[in-house]
């Protein structure tokens, strides 16, 4: 594992000026990824590019998003110091790491078994304590249950009905919904026990929601 530079600090600032001039407008999204060193999340080969803006493999066929989708879905969600936040898709902790910058109470679940325990190795070595769960995340955490924000980090076909379920009154899921190719994000606010309101925002290309509420088993 390499250290977290003067050099690397100075690239975060950086990125942190580009995200505020594509949008991000939230401080303390904009701090905390100013915080975390995201080069540390990567395979040594692709450290260098570790600061663009862009998403890079992360073996497994899945990729640790661009910082422009995780600063924009993190804005999203409108994290509170108290809130118990639920993330599908841990790939390689980098949003976890985020998320943990806005709140203690973070869940995070892996569908892929390699990449679970590489990643809950990865954050246990860097004092990072989420509780991770490895499993089928379309399906929610029904045991740890309610949720005041749930963010899903992969493409899925449709709103997952056992998501929504699992939102607090007054919580929010932001998932990106679409076919293979092309998702639109998605805000959903429970209103009350019955009640949903949502609203449709940018377009993003993820990959696919596996499991039985998303894509199916891949
Ligand atoms: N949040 C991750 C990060 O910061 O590196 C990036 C996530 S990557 C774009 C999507 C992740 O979702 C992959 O690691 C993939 O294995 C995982 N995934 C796909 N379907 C899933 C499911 N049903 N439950 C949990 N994780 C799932």
């Amino acid at each position: 594992m390499s250290a977290d530079t003067y050099r690397h600090r100075g690239m975060r600032r950086a990125l942190v000026e580009e995200l505020r001039r594509k949008g991000i407008r939230d401080e303390r999204v904009l701090t905390a990824i100013g915080t975390v060193p995201r080069h540390l999340f990567f395979e040594s080969a692709f450290q260098p590019h570790a600061y663009q803006d862009k998403a890079f493999p992360i073996g497994e066929g899945q990729t640790i998003s661009q910082p422009y989708t995780v600063a924009y879905q993190t804005e999203l969600l409108q994290v509170q110091p108290t809130d118990q936040v639920l993330e599908i898709g841990t790939g390689s902790g980098y949003q976890c790491s985020v998320l943990l910058e806005l709140t203690p109470h973070v869940c995070s679940i892996e569908y892929n078994q390699v990449l679970f325990e590489r990643t809950a190795r990865h954050l246990a070595g860097l004092g990072r304590t989420p509780r991770l769960f490895c499993g089928d995340g379309s399906l929610g955490l029904p045991q740890h249950a309610p949720f005041d924000k749930i963010l899903v980090t992969a493409g899925s076909p449709t709103l997952p009905r056992p998501l929504l379920r699992q939102l607090r009154v007054g919580g929010a899921l932001v998932i990106p919904v679409g076919d293979e190719t092309s998702q639109r994000m998605m805000r959903v606010v429970r209103e009350s026990e019955t009640e949903f309101s949502r609203q449709e925002l940018e377009e993003f290309r993820f990959v696919p929601l596996l499991g039985q509420a998303g894509w199916g088993a891949g």
